[in-house]
């Protein structure tokens, strides 16, 4: 099946009481069982639910995964993954981490005994310094945050597994209408559904996705025991908002290319993040892998100050000031002094986050609105 009927029909079957074509929202913390341990499928509602059964086989097909497991956020994806580990497990993630993945790893499970090495992984090659035996998992995210790094998933891939260890690709930049990493390698996706997936800025989940018969056992255990499990509305909410995922990508896409063209030409703006440009460094990478470069850029102001950056983003109209992404609205945000302000302003330049650096998630509006309300912004 192709991607938009999967997006359509994937996980849904008419509600077997009623014949509803949608899932019902099954609100429900239990099921009867008819004598001790004869049931219907169904005994509690954080171990199985209809609403999040159909959600988890959707977002499976998606990806072009056999397994897929839903969170109550993003992050509740992330710590069931590094639960796979033991004390003294190393992993090797990616340098340029969403900030509270970063987090999560740093303060929460190193003093489990995990330890973490943060890469530059703009070459795969670089890798190859921090593996060992003890090497477990190796983390990416591709495309970045807010810099649009692109990593390539294949090379990266036949790396980690002549250790012998596991990569997961966290997916939530791309979607897997742009790209599918477990076709190019991964054992496992995460998502933060929250995202594009949602994509109505209604909604706060997480989800993995594996073809990995061993893992998706152990994912379904530790979803079970720790608990981290989404509501049924949410479910419904996220189910719904699946069925317009290829045409959202579109748009933003389509969007995106017609931003990029505008603000390449534009004489207060001084370099531009886009993986659709020539000039990104892996641009060859992002042609390879994704199969188109979506609605996420960055760019910077010729009068690289903080003050100018906040006239800017003060001034827009219909770009939000806000963070999060991938919703239909159009979003702008300053990484200095939001996403990325717990960073030393030394570090942060070093890894090319200027303090003019605006980020913009450019949603599903008329691209000609959007050009507009950056123009009147930058003039
Ligand atoms: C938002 C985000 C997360 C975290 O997801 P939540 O749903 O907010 O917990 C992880 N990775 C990326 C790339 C994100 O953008």
């Amino acid at each position: 099946m192709k991607f938009a009927t999967k997006a359509v029909h994937a996980g849904v079957e008419p509600d077997p009481s009623t014949g509803a074509i949608m899932t019902p929202i099954y609100q429900t913390s239990t099921y009867v069982q008819a004598s001790p341990g004869k049931h219907k499928g169904y005994e509690y509602a954080r171990t199985q639910n209809p609403t999040r059964d159909a959600l988890q086989a959707s977002i499976a097909a998606l990806e072009n995964g056999k397994y897929g497991f839903c969170f109550a956020s993003g992050l509740g994806a992330t710590d069931t993954v590094i639960k796979l580990l033991n004390p003294g497990d190393e992993v090797v993630a990616c340098n340029d981490l969403y900030g509270g993945t970063y987090r999560l790893f740093k303060r929460v499970f190193e003093k489990y005994g995990i330890k973490f090495h943060f890469v530059d992984m703009s070459k795969a090659e670089n890798i190859h310094t921090f593996l060992n035996e003890k090497t477990k998992l190796v983390w990416i995210e591709t495309p970045t945050n807010p810099l649009l790094n692109i990593i390539d998933i294949e090379q990266v891939a036949k790396i980690t597994h002549s250790f012998g260890a596991l990569l997961c690709v966290d997916n939530t930049f791309a979607s897997p209408y742009l790209q599918t990493p477990l076709e190019l390698g991964a054992d496992m996706v995460m998502h933060s559904v929250t995202k594009y997936i949602s994509g109505h800025s209604d909604v706060v989940m997480g989800a993995l996705i594996t073809n990995n018969d061993d893992l998706a056992k152990q994912f379904a255990f530790l979803q079970n025991a720790c608990g981290a499990v989404p509501a049924p509305q949410d479910c419904f909410l996220v189910l719904r908002g699946i069925k317009t995922l290829h045409l959202r990508m579109q748009a933003h896409c389509a969007n995106g290319e017609k931003i990029v063209q505008y603000l390449t030409n534009h004489p207060k703006i001084g370099q531009l993040w886009h993986p659709s440009l020539p000039s990104h460094p892996n641009h060859e990478i992002a042609k390879k892998q994704m199969r188109g470069f979506g609605g996420m850029m960055s760019f910077t102001l010729k009068d690289d100050s903080v003050e100018s950056a906040i006239k800017v983003l003060e001034n827009f109209k219909l770009f939000s000031l806000a963070e999060s992404l991938g919703g239909v609205e159009s979003l702008c945000g300053h990484p200095a002094t939001m996403t990325h302000a717990s960073i030393p302003k030394a570090e942060r330049e070093k890894a090319g986050l200027r303090d003019s650096l605006i980020r913009l998630s450019v949603g599903i509006e008329d691209a000609e609105d959007l050009i507009a309300d950056l123009a009147q912004a930058l003039g």
